[in-house]
């Protein structure tokens, strides 16, 4: 009895589990889904001009009479079978065009190529779980298949290893399954991947584990197919929206005969040249191409003709700052703290404000040097130092509220970097480990502090300054920063910080 009752409770579950899918269709979610919306604010509607440019970005996408209106046959699109990657990848979610030559998505290329790709020619994959609906023998033939598309038209190699680490992990998941990006049962989404990149979850590939997955056969979802148009991603393409491509988002069904289209082939050769064929005769290498992504605040510059202006000592490090930490300062302005200095950004952000920098203290009464870290709480209008097992509060006009610095215990002594996420909650950061942080908190609450990769796959452990500007969150270490992307959990990219925050070098977008 007791075995029964908890195969009925998996039954339940499976059955409400499959009537979610049956609400009515959200057609606003899916857009915001799928990059042609942004994000709704909190209580607010999309205007209708957004919401009529997303229905027409659609249905350019999907090949259909560009109306801006929600047509039967825009909704019967909606609900195809498709991936789960978006396919309007914004700017923000981009590698900015660097100059590198490799990929400088000014060149016109395959739509939606967000610029990430594998700074080497031999790439491993590694099959993290099977599918129990076909022999694994199978699994491994499609993968290969899918994989040797790509390698008949790029200077890439894929082997497969069973052991240690690998590039690429395949894995066979359904539902929530830890990356923030849950499959939702028979239909809807078949499977997505991962961009390239630096972080542990960087061009895995998941497949929806309730779809029916089949070889050679019309019924259900043909795993090659699928598994070519997601390795796609694997190896940097976004979606495309030219007819015929492998790279646009909807199933289009079993073809024996499927192959890369030459938008395919150009989206993948934009990113790692063109395969060189085979020479008979053996000829003097060509110099060997650089591998590693150029940094460009790091290529020397052009001299200027322009004499540079006399420097005062507190500007001549300027260029390689690294700061205690970076916040918004309570005054709508970018701050940061070295030492017993605090910058005061631009309105610009890009380059210090005249006059700056300034003892910490003329800007901050009674504040201490080398902070640990700093936060503004816009929701309260309050800013915090922390620094050892004291934190500062400051309120809208800089001024040091009554009864501080007042006293942090335990796990929360000594943190090292804090931020703000959107939805109020402040983290704070130190060692390997994040917890959320309020000011009637002596203790991390339950479930907390957990490890950085908890919220942050990707990220390294003792980050020295983190901010949430501009609905994007960065970290500082070392000498670099790195912005990360909340929809796809890992890091976007990394730079040397001192260019895009302090005005040094090549001014470009952070
Ligand atoms: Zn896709
Ligand atoms: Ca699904
Ligand atoms: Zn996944």
């Amino acid at each position: 009895m007791k075995q029964f009752g908890k195969y009925l409770f998996i039954l339940i579950f499976y059955y409400f589990g499959d009537l979610s899918y049956g609400k009515p269709f959200d057609t606003d979610l899916y857009l915001e889904k799928f990059g042609y919306l942004d994000e709704k604010q909190p209580g607010k509607q999309h205007d209708e001009q957004s919401r009529k440019n997303a229905i027409e970005t659609f249905q350019e996408f999907a090949g259909l009479p560009v109306t801006g209106q929600l047509n039967e046959a825009t909704l019967k699109k909606m609900l195809a079978p498709r991936c789960g990657l978006p396919d309007v990848i914004k700017p923000s979610d981009r590698i900015p065009p660097t100059g590198n030559k490799k990929h400088d998505l000014r060149q016109p290329l395959q739509f939606n190529a967000p610029g990430y790709k594998w700074d080497k020619k031999q790439v491993t994959y590694k099959f993290a779980g099977f599918t129990r609906q076909l022999p694994a023998s199978s699994q491994r033939r499609a993968i290969r298949n899918a994989f040797s598309k790509w390698e008949a038209v790029i200077p890439l190699t894929f082997r497969e290893v069973s052991s240690g680490n690998a590039d690429i992990l395949i894995n066979w998941v359904y539902r929530s399954h830890g990356d923030g990006s849950p499959f939702d049962g028979l239909g809807g989404t078949l499977a997505h991947a991962f961009f390239p990149g630096e972080s542990d979850i960087s061009g895995d590939t998941h497949f929806d584990d309730q779809e029916v997955w089949t070889e050679r056969s019309k019924e259900g979802t043909n795993l090659e197919i699928v598994a070519a148009h997601e390795l796609g991603h694997a190896i940097g393409l976004g979606h495309s929206n030219v007819d015929g491509a492998l790279m646009l988002p909807f199933y289009g069904g079993y073809d024996p005969n499927y192959k890369l289209n030459y938008d395919d082939i150009r989206g993948a050769q934009s990113l790692y040249g063109g395969k060189q064929a085979p020479r008979p005769t053996p000829r003097p290498r060509p110099p060997p191409r650089p591998t590693l992504r150029p940094r460009p605040t790091s290529r020397p510059r052009p001299p200027t003709r322009r004499p540079a202006p006399t420097q005062k000592p507190d500007d001549e490090d300027k260029c390689s700052i690294k700061f205690d930490d970076i916040a918004n300062g309570p005054d709508g302005r970018l701050y940061a703290f070295r030492y017993r200095k605090v910058y005061k950004f631009n309105s610009n952000d890009v380059g210090i404000e005249r006059k700056f920098p300034r003892n910490v203290r003329k800007v901050f009464p009674k504040a201490p040097n080398n902070i640990g870290a700093a936060v503004y709480d816009r929701f309260n209008r309050k800013f915090y130092i922390f620094k050892g097992s004291r934190y500062w509060r400051y309120s809208y006009n800089f001024q040091l509220d009554p009864g501080y610095p007042k006293r942090l215990r335990g796990w929360y002594r000594s943190i090292q970097a804090a931020l703000q996420e959107d939805n109020g909650e402040i983290r704070v950061l130190k060692g390997s480990e994040m917890s959320v942080w309020r000011e009637d908190f002596t203790n991390p609450p339950r479930g907390y502090p957990v490890n950085i990769n908890r919220g942050w796959p990707g990220l390294r452990s003792d980050l020295e300054a983190a901010i949430r500007y501009r609905r994007q969150s960065y970290f500082f270490k070392g000498g670099n920063y790195f912005r990360y992307n909340d929809r796809y959990k890992k890091v976007d990219y990394r730079k040397a910080k001192a260019g895009p925050w302090l005005g040094c070098g090549r001014v470009e977008p952070k």
